[in-house]
């Protein structure tokens, strides 16, 4: 069909609401099948759509994927700025090749609630990584680059299974590299009946300009803010990104006025907005106490914060004497006290039922 939504309501203005809503139910080619599993309420009573349906409706996402793509020639996407051409086979820091490379998709239980609900998170893992940290805890896939290409088309397919399965997002697992591959194939799935938000799941090594590419396609952001200090980033990380804290921050609050805070429908799923983690790390090197100061002042106190007590040390986090431990309870008791005193508000409930256990511990 090649008129929008918004214009066929128009043609029909003679109908009342309710008749033109199940008119264009039945004759818009993008809301398929699935839409009758995949379409929940909101709070309100309006039905809820993905940001990038609308997009579509208005005509504007296929200018976002040629675009996307094109920064891919003299490659941008990312704070590395490469400059190499991956559509003719160069490949940049990252290593990534033209098509997006893929390590898993499957529905997980292990993510915040509100993306995790009954169904799962339908988390994508990406290979490859355009930060590498010398600590990931996903090495063989980050820095290895574990996985197989796959073409936008496939990548849709994979978008459609996992809403098949009951997911309740498309949570793309470091996705900062393959962004225009994202794009495409959310194009593809929406047309075969995709209806469910993107999370974009990402390490906050983020160009804002890049992330403003996003506005209007990603309903749900996902960054860690993984260091505040550069001296920090560029210790613990392969190739000296001294610049992460100021890249985390600046794209960070690009999300957050894309988004703003998270809301959810009636079951408590997330359907829109920001959820920042942050890894606790030993011997405070994460800087935690700036970053809780940061997200209070900058964003909101009800932004919806994962504080994490999981650091393990792993890949070559042993040869790093600061970093080659877990952290204490201590350690964490005084990240989640932190939170508290800055006025944090929105703390993700594993993070202070964790809060709770080590808190016996500290005397
Ligand atoms: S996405 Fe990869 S190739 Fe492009 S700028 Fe970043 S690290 Fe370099």
């Amino acid at each position: 069909m090649g008129m929008t939504r918004k214009e066929l309501l128009k043609l029909l203005g003679l109908a009342g609401a309710g008749g033109l809503l199940y008119i264009a139910d039945r004759l818009w080619p993008f809301r398929g099948p699935e839409q009758e599993d995949g379409v929940r309420l909101t709070a309100g009573e309006s039905r809820w759509r993905p940001a990038y349906a609308v997009l579509q409706e208005e005509g504007r996402l296929a200018e976002r994927i040629e675009q996307a793509y094109s920064i891919m020639e003299n490659c941008r996407l990312c704070p590395r700025r490469c400059g190499v051409n991956r559509r003719a086979g160069q490949l940049g820091f990252c290593r990534a090749p033209e098509k997006a490379m893929v390590y898993s998709q499957q529905p997980h239980f292990g993510e915040e609630l509100p993306l995790v609900g009954r169904g799962g998170s339908g988390t994508i893992f990406f290979s490859n990584c355009n930060l590498r940290c010398v600590f990931c805890q996903n090495w063989p896939i980050a820095h290895e680059g574990w996985g197989r290409e796959v073409s936008d088309e496939e990548l849709a397919e994979m978008m459609l299974d996992l809403q098949r399965m009951g997911c309740h997002n498309i949570n793309l697992v470091t996705p900062t590299h393959v962004m225009p591959n994202i794009l495409g194939a959310v194009r593809i799935a929406l047309q075969k009946g995709l209806n469910l938000p993107l999370c974009y799941n990402t390490s906050g090594y983020e160009l804002a300009e890049m992330v403003r590419l996003l506005d209007g396609v990603v309903d749900i952001y996902l960054p860690d803010i993984k260091f505040m200090d550069g001296l920090e980033a560029e210790r613990y990380n392969l190739a000296a990104a001294s610049d992460y804290p100021q890249m985390a921050k600046e794209s960070t609050a690009e999300m957050h006025r894309q988004v703003g805070e998270l809301t959810t429908d009636e079951d408590g799923i997330a359907l829109r907005g920001l959820i920042i983690r942050h890894l606790v790390m030993p011997n405070r090197v994460a800087g935690t106490r700036e970053f809780v100061q940061w997200v209070a002042a900058n964003l909101s106190t009800k932004t919806y914060v994962n504080i994490m007590s999981q650091y393990r040390v792993e890949f070559m986090a042993f040869d790093y004497p600061l970093i080659a431990r877990a952290i204490t309870s201590e350690e964490f008791v005084e990240a989640i006290s932190w939170a508290k005193e800055a006025g944090l508000t929105n703390l993700d409930e594993r993070s202070l039922s964790h809060y709770a256990l080590h808190r016996r511990r500290v005397p």
